[in-house]
C-alpha cells in the first residue's frame, strides 16, 4: 500500500455523500445524488466558455509550455462550484477515482493513446495541506496515474511564496522568474528529471499561471513536453465575448 492509498484508507468516509449537495448517495462508487446526477450530466454537456465547441473537442484554451491542456468541464454554475469546493476540503476516494476517470476518458478521446512517463500535480500551498490534511491535486494526479498506469511523482513544491515572489530556485537560475514552486530536488537524477512527457494536474485553471509557471519549472528540469490537466476551467468571458463577435454569433 502506498502513502496515498494509506491517506484515503484513514480519510475516506464509509458513507459516500455527495459531490455536489453532499447529501448521502444510495449507490456505492457513484458520487452524485438524484437530483445531482442531473445538474453534473448538464454541467459536463456545456460547451468551451470562449470558443463555443464542446470540450472534449475544443482546442482552444492553451497553457502555455503545457503542450496541451485538459479540462472536465467550464468552472461555471453551482455544481462545478460545488464539485471544485468538496474536491479541495474531503479526501473521498470515490469522488477522485470517479473524476479522475472522466479525465482520463477525456484525454483518451482527445488524444488517443497517449501515454506519459508519469503523473505530477501542482502542489496545494503548506497552509491548506495542514488545514484540511491532504493535497486535493496529488490525490488526483495519483488516481489518474492508476489509470494510465504509470507512477505518481512529486515532482514539484510549493515554496510557502504567496503570488509572484521572491524565491529563485538555484535549479532553474537562466530564468528570471520569481515563483511560489520549486523544483522536488529529491526527484532530480544527476541534476535532471528523469521524464520527458508528463501530466501535470490541478483542480482549477484560470489565467494558466500557476500550471505555466510549474510547467515552465519541469521543462527547466529536463522535461521535454508537458501535458495539463484539470477538472474545471475558469473561461474568460470577455474572449468569448470577441470570439463572439468575430463569429457572428452567440453563445
Ligand atoms: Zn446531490
Ligand atoms: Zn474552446
Amino acid at each position: 500500500m502506498n502513502g496515498l492509498s494509506k491517506v484515503f484508507k484513514f480519510i475516506a468516509k464509509p458513507v459516500p455523500h455527495c459531490l455536489v449537495c453532499r447529501n448521502a448517495v444510495a449507490s456505492a462508487g457513484y458520487p452524485f445524488c438524484e437530483n445531482c446526477t442531473v445538474m453534473y450530466s448538464k454541467l459536463i454537456c456545456l460547451p468551451c466558455g470562449e470558443c463555443g465547441k464542446q470540450i472534449a473537442k475544443c482546442g482552444c484554451i492553451e497553457v502555455p509550455p503545457c503542450i496541451r491542456f485538459y479540462r472536465l468541464f467550464e468552472y461555471e454554475g453551482d455544481a462545478a462550484q460545488c464539485i471544485i469546493y468538496n474536491l479541495k476540503k474531503r479526501a473521498s476516494a470515490v469522488d477522485y477515482t470517479f473524476i479522475a476517470r472522466r479525465l482520463w476518458e477525456r484525454i483518451c478521446d482527445t488524444s488517443g493513446n497517449i501515454s506519459f512517463d508519469c503523473v505530477c500535480y501542482v502542489p496545494r500551498n503548506k497552509k491548506g495541506t495542514a488545514k484540511y490534511g491532504f493535497d486535493h491535486a496529488r490525490l488526483l494526479a495519483d488516481a489518474l496515474a492508476k489509470l494510465f498506469g504509470v507512477p505518481c511523482k512529486s515532482l514539484l513544491m510549493h515554496t510557502g511564496a504567496k503570488g509572484e515572489q521572491k524565491r529563485l530556485s538555484r535549479h532553474y537560475r537562466g530564468f528570471a522568474v520569481k515563483t511560489r514552486f520549486d523544483i522536488n530536488a529529491k526527484a532530480l537524477q544527476e541534476g535532471k528529471l528523469p521524464y520527458k512527457r508528463v501530466l501535470l494536474a490541478d483542480d482549477i485553471v484560470t489565467t494558466g499561471n500557476t500550471m505555466g509557471e510549474c510547467a515552465r519549472i519541469l521543462k527547466a528540469c529536463g522535461v521535454r513536453q508537458v501535458f495539463g490537466v484539470a477538472v474545471g476551467h475558469t473561461p474568460d468571458k470577455n474572449k468569448g465575448r470577441r470570439l463572439s463577435d468575430q463569429n457572428g454569433r452567440s453563445f
